[in-house]
């Protein structure tokens, strides 16, 4: 199967039909286990840093990747084994918590938009903007009328950092119910996990259908060809980083970087600094 096939089968339909329910979690494609697809995690894992370096020295765009999920999806294991293969300079991660007094005091968007990547740069975001149309509508902290006004500010800004150079990949982990919970219990027997463990994850879980109702609903409305949304089954975690890496090489691969022309005469270099080298002057 080649990647281009991979970015089409997880991308959300652009036709606002996609209904979280029919997504199975489990899903593996021909793969059989973690075993068989090692290798092809570790190339594009070499490709990524490649890619990355060209960014970097290219200087003209950057790559924004927000990563959404149900507790215990796997965001902190896909920065770690997907992207943790990045150069650190030239790579970000930002957080999304909940907002401090500052941050609740403006609009919803002021503090997304100052962590977004500078040109070159690629960033992570660990949670997002999205937890304005999804925590906070779950919960009822906001108005109906407040989170649907939402999905066209959320798309207005990402038109906003697409058309300067940012490019935007849109992760949703999807796992399972049953999944996440037996996550859970593997946190509880592993001390090295317990800190991990908030009282929220398990009184989260009464509201589980409300947010795939949230999710369905925010992945069809502010899903455009520029910044799009994929789907990544998520009950394998080994078949999550074969897809989030395959998706995020394929679309740096698209962007014909280039390396930029020498700002100097490297011809003129070589002559006068390596004969100075071989003694010659
Ligand atoms: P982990 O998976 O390790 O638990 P996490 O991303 O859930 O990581 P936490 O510190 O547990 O990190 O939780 C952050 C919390 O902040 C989440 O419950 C999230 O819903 C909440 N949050 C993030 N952004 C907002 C927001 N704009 N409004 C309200 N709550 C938010
Ligand atoms: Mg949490």
């Amino acid at each position: 199967m080649t990647h281009k096939a991979y970015c089409k089968q997880f991308q959300v339909p652009l036709d606002g039909s996609l209904n979280l329910a029919d997504i199975d979690p489990d899903f593996k494609g021909h793969h059989e286990n973690k075993a068989a697809v090692q290798d092809e995690i570790a190339c594009y894992a070499k490709r990524m840093q490649e890619l990355q370096y060209l960014l970097y020295a290219e200087n003209r765009r950057s790559l924004l990747i927000v990563l959404q999920a149900m507790d215990a999806a796997g965001k902190d294991g896909t920065i770690r084994h997907v992207l943790g293969y990045m150069n650190p300079q030239g790579c970000r991660i930002a957080a999304f918590k909940v907002p401090s007094v500052e941050e609740a005091a403006h609009d919803f968007l002021w503090r997304v938009h100052r962590r977004a990547p500078a040109r070159g740069e690629v960033v992570v975001f660990n949670r997002s903007h999205y937890e304005d149309v999804l925590v906070t509508r779950v919960h009822k902290r906001i108005e109906k009328k407040i989170w649907q006004a939402r999905y066209a500010q959320i798309n207005a800004f990402e038109k906003l950092l697409t058309e300067n150079g940012t490019h935007i990949l849109k992760f949703f982990l999807h796992i399972s119910a049953d999944e996440q919970l037996q996550r859970f219990h593997k946190r509880i027997k592993d001390p090295a996990r317990h800190w991990k463990i908030s009282e929220s994850d398990y009184s989260e879980r009464q509201y589980w259908e409300n947010y795939q109702q949230a999710y369905t609903d925010t992945l069809n409305r502010c899903n455009t060809e520029q910044a799009p949304w994929y789907v990544i089954p998520a009950n394998h975690k080994w078949f999550r980083n074969l897809a989030v890496s395959r998706i995020v090489v394929e679309t740096l691969e698209g962007l014909n970087m280039q390396f930029p022309e020498a700002h100097v005469d490297i011809k003129a270099i070589r002559r006068k600094y390596h004969r100075l080298a071989n003694g010659h002057e």
